[in-house]
């Protein structure tokens, strides 16, 4: 018998290799934006579907909340990953044209923003297989990038995503710098990973379920400015998780804004996609140093 019980993360990553970033910049920025709408609040409870005020958290996003992030993407030029559930761009089509329209990469997120349960490949392929459907056929998008919805995963489901095509994965919080899985069966998609810190459901919504107090723009910039600074040095990833919902919303908004305006202070800095990311990271592997 094995004295090792411990244990083991099914799946064990490689050391991040020593990547440098493109054109000389020190770090990068990887803005995300989770665009979950109301189903977030189905994919909690399905009965949310009758609770109308419930569900109008999520239907702030295509009224108001998208196009306002695009404006202000816009006026910062900033191109951005937007992860998008099937659910969502079936009910908002017109909203999710307008972020492909604007030029921003389209990502995976479920179906019904299910959190992915281990045990439970058969509902995961089944939401994998629904969000890509809703992509391809409302968009005409087949996404090359996975935010797992509420941000679990785990190994079968890592398999499903790479034999369907997705070559990054933007959901682990075990690194500040891109890194390859590693499956039983061989490599396994790229991890871009995300930072908690910059995950703004943490600080800007608060509702029935969880009635506890938003927090202000000097906490939240405080908390950004900081991570982001510290992982400039560290020659990390700042990748961000924002909800149109969220920040959307007009106070929220301003903060956004006002983060983008201190990473601009830097001009060693790659405002990036995930999709550039991954191809950036897939050339260096194709020829490493
Ligand atoms: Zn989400």
């Amino acid at each position: 018998m094995s004295t090792d019980s411990a244990p083991r993360p099914a799946n064990l990553a490689l050391p991040a290799p020593d990547f440098p970033w493109p054109d000389g910049k020190k770090c990068a920025l990887f803005p995300g934006f989770d665009v979950d709408a109301e189903s977030v609040w189905l994919g909690m409870d399905r009965r949310n579907a009758d609770r109308l005020v419930t569900m109008s958290y999520g239907g702030y996003e295509a009224r108001v909340g998208i196009p306002k992030l695009l404006e202000l993407l816009a006026r910062y030029e900033v191109k951005a990953t937007f992860f998008i559930t099937g659910w969502t761009v079936e009910a908002h089509p017109t909203a999710c044209e307008a972020i492909l329209k604007a030029g921003h990469e389209i990502g995976h997120h479920g179906y019904w923003h299910l959190r992915p349960e281990p045990g439970d490949l058969a509902t995961m392929v089944e939401e994998v297989d629904r969000g890509f459907d809703a992509l391809k056929r409302v968009l005409g998008v087949v996404p090359i990038g996975y935010r797992a919805p509420s941000g679990e995963s785990f190994t079968e489901l890592l398999a499903l995503l790479r034999d369907r095509g997705i070559r990054y994965s933007s959901s682990w919080r075990d690194d500040i710098r891109p890194y390859r899985h590693v499956l039983p069966d061989g490599p396994g998609p790229l991890e871009i990973p995300v930072n908690y810190s910059f995950d703004d459901w943490n600080y800007g919504i608060t509702h029935r379920m969880s009635s506890r107090a938003l927090f202000g723009r000097e906490e939240v910039l405080s908390i950004w400015r900081d991570e982001f600074d510290q992982t400039r040095e560290w020659g990390g990833v700042a990748t961000m998780i924002m909800h149109p919902q969220v920040s959307g919303r007009p106070m929220r908004y301003r903060i956004l804004e006002e983060f983008l305006q201190y990473i601009r202070r830097y001009d060693d800095v790659w405002w990036t996609t995930g999709r550039e990311i991954t191809a950036h990271f897939e050339a260096c592997e194709r020829s490493p140093r």
